[in-house]
């Protein structure tokens, strides 16, 4: 199968193929079409599937038509460490090169005035580490409910790392309808019931 079967716009295939890359991975196969009828996604998966970009490309799709107002950003990617956040930003950026779509990264580490212009100026993609957004969100510099589609990825790393807690609270706060992409590597029962209390009826695809 070829990424051109998938429902991706020409643009988007365009920077596909400067990418390098031939074929979808059966995570990227499975994933991507579902995501761009707007379906919750519940997807089993490890680091180094592709698993990245089998919710990047249809985001960019999906937020392409529309902009992000002030203080409201229109997608939410939930990362456990700051390196993780770095690298899902920079495949926004080389998957999105032909989009206009805004992005901002909230992480720990940097100053909060960068990331407070980056707010002021909207984003339509957040990606952030879950307990440097909600500082931001408690000072009041960010809004939760303008989010159209939440990414909680790595989820069982949140809980190793002691984020669940903040990730539920997150959850929580966006309380328009979204559609909700959720990964995790292995599904212990305290992920099991974060999936049955914040996903719509999931596709689930394991790989
Ligand atoms: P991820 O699992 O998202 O961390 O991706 C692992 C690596 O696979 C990254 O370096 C990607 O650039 C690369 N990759 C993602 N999708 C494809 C694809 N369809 N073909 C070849 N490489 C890919």
């Amino acid at each position: 199968m070829g990424f051109d079967q998938l429902g991706l716009s020409e643009k988007l295939l365009s920077a596909v193929s400067d990418a390098g890359y031939s074929e979808p991975t059966p995570i990227q196969a499975q994933a991507i079409p579902q995501c761009l009828m707007g379906r919750d996604i519940l997807g089993i998966a490890q680091t180094g599937t592709g698993k990245t970009a089998s919710f990047t490309l249809p985001m960019i799709d999906i937020l392409s038509e529309g902009r992000a107002r002030a203080r409201m950003p229109r997608s939410l990617i939930l990362e456990p460490t700051r390196e993780l956040a770095a690298q899902v930003a920079d495949s926004f950026e080389k998957y999105g090169k032909n989009h206009k779509l805004t992005m901002a990264l909230l992480i720990g580490g940097v100053n909060f005035s960068d990331q407070e212009k980056a707010l002021e100026r909207g984003a339509d993609v957040l990606i952030a580490t879950p307990g440097r957004l909600l500082d931001h969100f408690e000072r009041g510099k960010l809004l939760l409910n303008g989010i159209e589609i939440l990414v909680v990825d790595e989820a069982d790393r949140m809980l190793d790392m002691g984020f669940i807690p903040d990730v539920e609270k997150i959850c929580e706060r966006i309380t328009k309808k979204h559609q909700t992409l959720f990964f995790s590597a292995t599904m212990p029962p305290v992920i099991q019931r974060l999936t049955k209390q914040f996903l719509d009826d999931p596709k689930k695809i394991e790989v």
